[in-house]
This record gives C-alpha cells, sequence and structure tokens, in this order.
C-alpha cells in the first residue's frame, strides 16, 4: 500500500507504484488530502494483509498524523516524515511516474535543487545545488500539458532551450513552483511568452526590500507578458516580519495588477493572537484572485466578518486602509493598542478564522 499524506501530486509513491506493479505487485494507492496548516485530521489504517505499507509526507505537521497497524513493514518517507532523510532506491529513482488512465498531465523535474540558500526554504537542506535531473521530453512523455515542479529553473543553462522544445510541440504547461525574477533576461522572458502557457507566471516577493528592485524587473516581464493579472507572486510572511512590511508587498502588487498568494510560515499560523488572525484575513483574500481583483480589504472584511460590520470606522475604506490595520494588529500585538477601530480590526479578525480557502 502506498499512502500520500499531503501532496498534491507525490512523485516518489508515483515511482514506487510504477516499480512495484513491474514486480507483479498489487498496489492500492491513497491520498489522504491533508493540508500545511495544523488541522485534527489523523487516521489509523489496518493494512492487515499488506506484505509493505510507504507513507510519504511533506509537511512536518503531517509527520505523525498516520499510523499503520497489522503491518511489520512500514515505511516512512518524504521531506516533512519522521525520517526526512530517507531516499529513494536507485532502482525505484529510476522508474517513470504511474499515471492513472483518466489523467492528462504530466508531471515532474527537469532539475533539482537550487542556486539559492532562502532561510525560510528546505529545498537547499534536502535537495542541494542545482542540477539537471530529466531531460523536458522525458517529463512530458506523450502528454500535451504538463506541470514542472522545478524550484528554480531559470537557473539552469538548459532552460532555454528546454522551453524552446514546448513551445515548438505546443505543450500546454507551468512551472509551479515560481519563476526567480532576479534571473529573468530579454531572452528568457521572450521563450517564456512564446510558451503555451497554464495560469499565471509565478514569482516571488518574499521581503518588502525587494519592491524597487522587483519593480524595475516587472517593467522587462510586462514587455512580455503585458496582461493584466497573468502574473503571480508568491508573498512569504515570516514571524518576524513586520505586518506593514506584507501589506506593503500586496498593495505594490495590485497595484501592478499581479496576484500575491500569502504564504504564512507555520509559526505566524501558530501563534494564535490577533496577528495571526489579521493573516488568515488577508490571505483568505489574496488567495482568492476574484475576491482580490473585485474588491479591496475592507469591503472584503465586511463581507467575511458582518455581524462585526458595526464596531469600527475600518468597514468602508479604500484599499489603502490594508496598511493601517496591519499597524493596528502589529500594536495590539506589543499591547498598545486601545483604538475602537483597532478593536474593531481584532474582532473580525478572531471570529472566523475557519473560513480562508
Ligand atoms: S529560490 Fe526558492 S527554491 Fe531556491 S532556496 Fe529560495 S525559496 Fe527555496
Amino acid at each position: 500500500m502506498l499512502v500520500n499524506v499531503d501532496c498534491r501530486w507525490n512523485l516518489a509513491i508515483r515511482r514506487m507504484r510504477t516499480y512495484y506493479e513491474a514486480q507483479g505487485c498489487e498496489v492500492d494507492m491513497r491520498d489522504l488530502g491533508y493540508g500545511f496548516y495544523p488541522h485534527s485530521k489523523s487516521c489509523v489504517i489496518d493494512a492487515a494483509g499488506y506484505e509493505l505499507v510507504a507513507v510519504s509526507n511533506i509537511f512536518e505537521t503531517n509527520a505523525y498524523r498516520v499510523e499503520v497497524v497489522n503491518c511489520e513493514n512500514v515505511v516512512y518517507g518524504g521531506v516533512g516524515s519522521r525520517d526526512g532523510t530517507r531516499m529513494l532506491p536507485p532502482e525505484i529513482e529510476a522508474c517513470e511516474p504511474w499515471y492513472g488512465p483518466e489523467e492528462d498531465t504530466a508531471h515532474g523535474f527537469i532539475t533539482r535543487g537550487c542556486i539559492r540558500n532562502c532561510y525560510f526554504c528546505k529545498v537547499p537542506k534536502h535537495e542541494g545545488a542545482l542540477r539537471p535531473y530529466r531531460s523536458v521530453e522525458e517529463v512530458v512523455g506523450g502528454f500535451k500539458k504538463a506541470v514542472f515542479m522545478d524550484n528554480n529553473i531559470l537557473a539552469w543553462g538548459g532552460a532555454e532551450d528546454a522551453m524552446d522544445w514546448l513551445a515548438e510541440h505546443r505543450i500546454s504547461c507551468e512551472f509551479n513552483q515560481g519563476l526567480d525574477i532576479r534571473l529573468v533576461t530579454e531572452s528568457n522572458l521572450e521563450r517564456l511568452a512564446a510558451l503555451n502557457y497554464r495560469g499565471e507566471y509565478a514569482f516571488a516577493l518574499d521581503d518588502a526590500r525587494m519592491i524597487p528592485f522587483v519593480e524595475k524587473r516587472l517593467g522587462l516581464v510586462k514587455r512580455y507578458i503585458p496582461k493584466p493579472w497573468k502574473l503571480k507572486f508568491f508573498v512569504y510572511v515570516g514571524p518576524k516580519m513586520a505586518p506593514e512590511e506584507t501589506v506593503r508587498r500586496v498593495e505594490f502588487l495590485k497595484e501592478h495588477e499581479c496576484l500575491p498568494y500569502v504564504m504564512r510560515d507555520i509559526a505566524v499560523y501558530r501563534a494564535g493572537n490577533d496577528l495571526s488572525n489579521f493573516y488568515t484575513d488577508l490571505a483568505a483574500w489574496c488567495n482568492q484572485p476574484g475576491l482580490f481583483k473585485k474588491m479591496d480589504f475592507g469591503e472584503f472584511l465586511d463581507k467575511r466578518h458582518p455581524r462585526n460590520q458595526r464596531r469600527g470606522g475600518c468597514r468602508s475604506r479604500s484599499g489603502t486602509a490594508t496598511r493601517s490595520d496591519a499597524r493596528r494588529a502589529g500594536a495590539r500585538r506589543r499591547g498598545c493598542l486601545k483604538t475602537s477601530t483597532g478593536m474593531a480590526f481584532a474582532a473580525n479578525a478572531s471570529s472566523d478564522e475557519e473560513k480562508e480557502d
């Protein structure tokens, strides 16, 4: 039995299925669909009759949420598992991933690793330096659609050739882990723009200090990809970050008709204070493109927390009021928030946390 705990598309599990089926084994594959943020889900799997159970997860929050009973041969793997260093044996690593008959999209990596060492990221530790892994042709196989999960494809010398191949074969594709805006050039942007691209081109804006640089690069990117809202930026939120700085990033993106995707560090989520509630609201607004494009944060809060509408002066505001909300949240966290608006904000933010998508 192969158990994928929390990965949208688990390459290791898929390779294992190919391998064991080729050995003549009957394989049962289960997707538990657990998420990243702490939750109360857990399960006990009765594996009586199975010779082997492999459990794979990528988020540490889920490392101990699956218990397997009645089987003596249970292995746990994946970067967030109780044994995060476990690697696939070479004979399994060499296998192609298994696809179900209804699946129409290839998934995989052309490269592994990364050239950077961002302090919040596990890739440098688990994958090491950037290196080629599979050819683009191998990943795509016979499919017409492909999702590439490369960590930093633009840092690889073969990226332009790979994109030329994808364009030539009219593969509908995306690089879903994001593109490094520090590495865009006229040459790779021309190729990115020529792709039959699925969804938005994703970049990252992980620090407000990068805004001036990103603004300059955006000018270049938009020369090739001018369509409004066709660019998305991951917005990492760490526990030591000032909320005003996060809001400044979000505001900057909205002004430039780029979508944010707010990714809260687990420590931010776990804090359970006004600030983490504020970020829950902010993420719920930012991470739903239809709502983010259509309304400002104040309107969004009105809809999300209608019961608290009368409480404060922050109910009917322009989008720029989000920064003052953040300031109030920060102030409240420091124990010095006394304004009625801030109280309204705090009450709003804490009442419906489970609404986030
Ligand atoms: S660039 Fe992306 S993949 Fe590379 S270390 Fe930073 S966050 Fe991780």
